[in-house]
């Protein structure tokens, strides 16, 4: 098909969605190391994770061979409902960039929660009902995994409660409110109704929280209330799992029109959006059958990819969750007050840590006022006013971009933008009035933290 028959949005049919998930780690010779009991030093057996996670959820957790998922029908009835999302060329930013290359993002924000992390809520509430439980327990920061979570409980009639760091519940109600419109619970953490949650309110009062001390109480919570189980928004193999249509959809529809990227890139928090979106593609570059360039963009306030290490540590600042090996700042890392809050995670996905050790995918970490900058100059030209985490992709994306332009080389770049940023207008406005400022880590930050690695 000649190049200008390419529509803008390319939206398939209901029919030509994916009908399997694909699971990256089959194709894997070096597979993503297991998670280990940090009491004994053992890998989790599934007996010791179904007593926090669904038993489905568990097998998909565990599974390193099995490469298609069947999409269960009513998952797939639910993605109907925001999927297909398109795939769009970006004819408007090429021409404002003046670059030869081809740009092309797969947009995910189009739905209520705004991002793709209704794609594996929507899966783990399956589940969860699947086994009969009454409902589910997880942590937000910000509020998006909350949200997509909570519109996935309510379709389903599962009881949702969420942890919010309290700091976010105070400051941003928004969020908040649309998780209780779905019909979660929300509580902000600290809290008095967990022991974890007191203990921390006795030491210290004043605290606003933190991410690592919601994880602690969503799971207590969760082991201490017969029919719940808690559920994880990144970083676990099965939400890349889920992630996978994003990838899935793409790769159908750039087939349908004969396009092949070169370059895919997309932002990594704990690496569940990149992680889907480069499935299929980096599966036949380890089956030797195709050649992509992947790159991971990082904050350069939590580089876990640039400047951690890859070695087994605590998913959780609480330290009670299971090791994974990965590229880590260590989990006493705290992050500066970044504004891309879906990338303040200290650690990154096993499955894409043990790829970037192996050379297959590559890492760059960008500073935050530029990444603003992008995102503006993207919204002006492409109109999707984007999300501070998705922006680091486009930045990415820019920078390519330009550099085909000073070699003149024609490539296509594929970026994932993963959601748009309503909710993120604060700080919008702090870069608008110059008090937005790119606080990066030190050596020594970042070594303090390391140091405090659990020796396993
Ligand atoms: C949570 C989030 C991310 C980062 O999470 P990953 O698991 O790395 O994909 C990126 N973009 C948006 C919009 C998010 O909400």
């Amino acid at each position: 098909m000649s190049e200008n028959k390419i529509p803008y949005k390319i939206y398939l049919s209901e029919d030509e969605m994916p009908a399997s998930w694909y699971n990256l780690r089959a194709d894997m010779k070096n597979k993503p190391a297991p998670l280990l009991n940090p009491g004994t030093g053992q890998p989790m057996t599934a007996s010791e994770l179904e007593g926090v996670f669904c038993k489905e959820l568990v097998q998909q957790e565990l599974d390193n061979d099995t490469a298609y998922f069947a999409i269960p029908q009513e998952i797939r009835d639910f993605y109907k409902m925001y999927r297909p999302s398109p795939l769009v060329r970006a004819y408007c930013l090429e021409e404002k960039l003046q670059t030869p290359a081809k740009i092309y993002y797969k947009f995910e924000g189009n739905n209520t929660s705004g991002s793709h992390k209704l794609n594996s809520a929507i899966a783990q509430a399956y589940y969860a009902k699947k086994q009969g439980l009454k409902g589910v327990t997880t942590e937000t920061g910000a509020g998006q995994w909350g949200t997509a979570l909570s519109m996935a409980c309510g379709y389903l009639g599962l009881d949702c409660r969420v942890f919010m760091v309290k700091c976010s519940y105070e400051q941003k109600p928004f969020r908040r409110e649309v998780m209780k419109v779905y019909g979660s619970s929300v509580t902000p953490s600290p809290s008095e109704t967990t022991n974890v949650g007191r203990k921390i309110l006795a030491e210290f009062p004043g605290t606003t929280g933190s991410l690592g001390c919601a994880i602690s109480e969503a799971v207590e919570t969760a082991v201490s209330n017969p029919g719940y189980r808690y559920v994880l928004g990144s970083v676990l193999n099965q939400v890349l799992l889920h992630q996978s249509v994003i990838g899935l959809e793409s790769k159908i529809a750039m087939d349908k029109y004969g396009v092949k990227p070169d370059i895919i890139i997309g932002c990594a928090g704990g690496g569940s959006n990149l992680g889907g979106l480069i499935a299929p593609f980096m599966g036949e570059k380890l089956r030797g059958e195709a050649d992509y360039r992947f790159i991971a963009v990082e904050p350069a306030s939590c580089p876990s990819f640039t400047r951690g290490k890859y070695a087994y540590d605590f998913c959780d600042t609480g330290m009670v969750c299971p090791l994974a090996k990965m590229y880590t700042l260590g989990s006493s890392f705290m992050p500066s007050a970044d504004h891309a809050g879906g990338l303040r995670f200290h650690g990154m996905s096993s499955i894409l840590s043990q790829l970037y050790a192996d050379g297959y995918m590559e890492a760059v970490s960008v500073q935050q006022t530029d990444v603003f900058a992008a995102a503006e100059e993207f919204a002006r030209v492409e109109g999707i006013l984007p999300a501070p985490e998705s922006s680091h992709a486009i930045l990415a994306a820019v920078n390519e971009a330009k550099r085909c332009k000073e070699t003149g080389e024609e490539k296509t770049i594929l970026f994932g933008l993963t959601g748009t940023g309503y909710f993120d207008l604060v700080a919008y406005e702090k870069f608008h009035s110059g008090e937005m400022n790119s606080v990066i880590p030190t050596d020594e930050d970042i070594a303090r933290s390391l140091a405090q690695l659990p020796k396993v």
